[in-house]
């Protein structure tokens, strides 16, 4: 069986539901489909949220008559039948009931999870609902039954892998099983997610799970492009990609996947596959163990990092250094993504700047300290194995005219990153696209 997500964008209209439908029963093949909330709703869920955590009840109040009345247009566009209808329009006025019951008095974590998590309740249940007019043997498959993360916040395979297997059969001779991405509950059992983006995750864990043929993520672009599509010129599909050279681009900004959702498939060695929902018959992207020889796949930029340099004389042959300076990233629990070391200083990047006072005070007992904000990582990613000649220059070359403050290589086989300043990251991906994938 395959897995098949499809993103907010794919379920952002009854007509592109009613796409996704035709293109998930084009053949008569079963399918665990994963969806999204319809776009723009987990921001809008996120709104609310704020507004009471804020104490602005009618402001939240104010979001959310403004979704429930979107919500309520969708249902004659969507159903044809009037017990459809109604079924769909008694379901949203529960959740809107509910969204509106939330108080703006002791409102916490534990309830913001519940808010989050109506988006992806919302459109699956309009999904299936479509589907079973339209004759087909569908189902709903309730994620808070089988997606569950541990006390570390990690999907718990063990638990995952046993009740998805469950909830499939418990409901035999069906074709098309829908299940909500994103959702899950946590190991106290309350409701929570798995981040913003995190319905591509729940995809290749539930692959990996049922140890699918195939998880695919339909989304509204043929692929992953050699370069950020929303910046830059000129961009082209990558028709296949190495685990590792996927999972670099989607942590360095690639959005079309989210960074954690290539880890699962890859453990389980099942192909993730890219495809986009307005073009169901393009090519789209693949992404397995193979890697392609010396090429350079793509570019990657991720924004607001910030640099920090510690210089000190007493680093000089100095062992145990880099342990001490670390720690202190570990007392704040905040990673490092690149590191340059030379024999009187090191530079880290960091992109969690919630403890950047207190970090930078106590590394101030080691040596200077200076910190660049507003920086960008550039990475460029492909087949790099130190034995390949000529790539380090290539890029080098294309940066000519942009100061780069730190550079990393060395550390995997599949990358090369540049840390420039956050204003130089439009002219850093166009100038490595001309000169990496457009001979120019
Ligand atoms: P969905 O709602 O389907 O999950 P997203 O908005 O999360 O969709 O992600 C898809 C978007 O990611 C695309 O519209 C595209 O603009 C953007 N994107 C960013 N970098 C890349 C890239 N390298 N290749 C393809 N798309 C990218
Ligand atoms: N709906 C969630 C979000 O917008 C999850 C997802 O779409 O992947 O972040
Ligand atoms: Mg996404």
């Amino acid at each position: 069986m395959k897995v098949l997500k499809f993103g907010g964008t794919s379920v952002g209209s009854p007509q592109r539901m009613k796409d996704v439908c035709r293109l998930i029963t084009a053949d008569n093949q079963r399918k665990l489909v994963v969806l999204s909330a319809m776009s723009g709703t987990t921001n809008s869920l996120v709104e609310i949220a704020q507004y009471l955590y804020g104490g602005n009840k009618a402001g939240a109040d104010d979001v959310i008559n403004r979704l429930r009345a979107k919500y309520y247009a969708h249902v004659p566009d969507l159903l044809s039948r009037k017990e459809n209808q109604d079924d769909v329009q008694k379901f949203l006025e529960d959740k809107f009931s509910y969204l509106q019951s939330f108080s703006k008095d002791n409102f916490t974590e534990k309830e913001e999870k519940i808010i989050l998590a109506q988006g992806e309740l919302i459109s699956t249940y309009m999904v299936t609902c479509y589907l079973k007019e339209q004759g087909v043997k569908a189902t709903l498959l309730p994620a808070l039954d089988f997606m569950k993360t541990d006390a570390d916040a990690e999907p718990d395979m063990n638990f995952i892998t046993e009740h998805a297997a469950k909830a499939l059969e418990s409901v035999p001779d069906m074709q098309i099983f829908i299940t909500q991405g994103f959702i899950c509950r946590n190991a106290q059992n309350d409701i929570d997610n798995l981040q913003r983006g995190g319905s591509d995750y729940t995809a290749s864990i539930l692959g990996a799970a049922i140890k699918a043929d195939e998880i695919q993520i339909w989304t509204d672009i043929d692929g992953m492009h050699n370069n950020d599509p929303r910046v830059v010129d000129n961009t082209q599909p990558v028709r296949h990609l190495h685990f590792e050279e996927a999972a670099e681009l989607a942590y360095f900004g690639a959005k079309i996947l989210h960074p954690t959702c290539i880890q699962p498939a890859k453990a389980a060695n099942i192909p993730v596959r890219l495809l986009n929902t307005m073009e169901p018959n393009a090519p789209g992207t693949l992404i397995d163990n193979h890697s392609e020889p010396g090429r350079i796949a793509a570019v990657a930029a991720k924004e607001n990092i910030t640099a920090i340099k510690i210089k000190s004389s007493r680093m000089l042959l100095a062992h145990g250094f880099l342990k001490k300076i670390f720690e202190v990233f570990e007392s704040y629990r905040t990673s490092i993504d690149m590191i340059c070391t030379s024999e009187v200083g090191v530079s880290m990047s960091v992109d969690n700047t919630k403890h950047l006072e207190d970090i930078v005070a106590e590394l101030k007992k080691y040596g200077t300290v200076t910190v660049d904000k507003d920086m960008c990582i550039i990475c460029v990613v492909g087949d790099m194995v130190w034995e390949n000649l000529g790539f380090e220059s290539r890029a080098l070359d294309a940066l000519a005219d942009i100061p780069v403050r730190m550079i990393s290589y060395g550390g995997s086989n599949y990358n090369i990153s540049f840390l420039v300043k956050g204003t130089d990251k439009k002219a850093a991906l166009q100038h490595l696209s001309n000169v990496l994938f457009n001979n120019k």
